[in-house]
């Protein structure tokens, strides 16, 4: 079955999907951002979740329930804050994507949001920023189609045409 990745305008907080991405910070701890909104709408049972975790690499991610939420995992994943684009960004970035994937895989998630990685408070340009993240799981999904549907949710109408422009 072919997979549909799509965009949408949303907060990701209300999405019925199997999981949701959080774009949190290496404390695992909460922030602002979307980071504060999962964690406002899935209660307080998260982030004691999160505390057992150990915090998280930036490029790396972590799986937790969803607790009130919709979605039955968050996984939660560090992006890069954007310094230019010579401290190693893009692969950091990729690499939030492609760890996130292999995670929901292990879960047999079949429907998954992830939100625009690093481009609100980590200043990563949305233009460049998307690339990444459509490339990456395309090419994941093609080695790998056990997904049914991957959206990616912007949070304005102008990050939605940055998306829909690349899908
Ligand atoms: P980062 O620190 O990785 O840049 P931010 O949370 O600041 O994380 O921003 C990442 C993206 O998430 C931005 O595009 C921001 O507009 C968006 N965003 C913020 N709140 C929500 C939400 N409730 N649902 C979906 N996207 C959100």
């Amino acid at each position: 079955m072919t997979t549909i990745i799509r965009a949408v305008v949303a907060d990701i907080t209300t999405l019925n999907l199997d999981c949701i991405v959080n774009a949190a910070n290496t404390s695992l701890l909460g922030g602002g951002g979307v980071d504060g909104a999962i964690h406002r709408a899935a209660g307080p049972d998260l982030l004691h979740e999160c505390r057992l975790l150990g915090g998280c690499k930036v490029g790396d991610a972590k799986i937790t329930k969803g607790y009130r939420l919709p979605a039955k995992y968050i996984i939660h994943t560090v992006g890069p804050v954007w310094q230019g684009g010579q401290a190693n960004e893009f692969e950091l970035l990729a690499s939030c994507y492609q760890r996130s994937f292999e995670l929901a895989i292990a879960k047999d998630v079949k429907s998954i949001a992830f939100p625009s990685i690093s481009t609100g408070i980590y200043g990563y340009p949305i233009e460049h920023a998307s690339k990444v993240a459509v490339a990456t799981i395309q090419s994941l999904l093609l080695d790998q189609p056990l997904i049914d549907e991957v959206v990616f949710c912007c949070f304005s109408h102008r990050d939605l045409e940055v998306y829909n422009d690349i899908l």
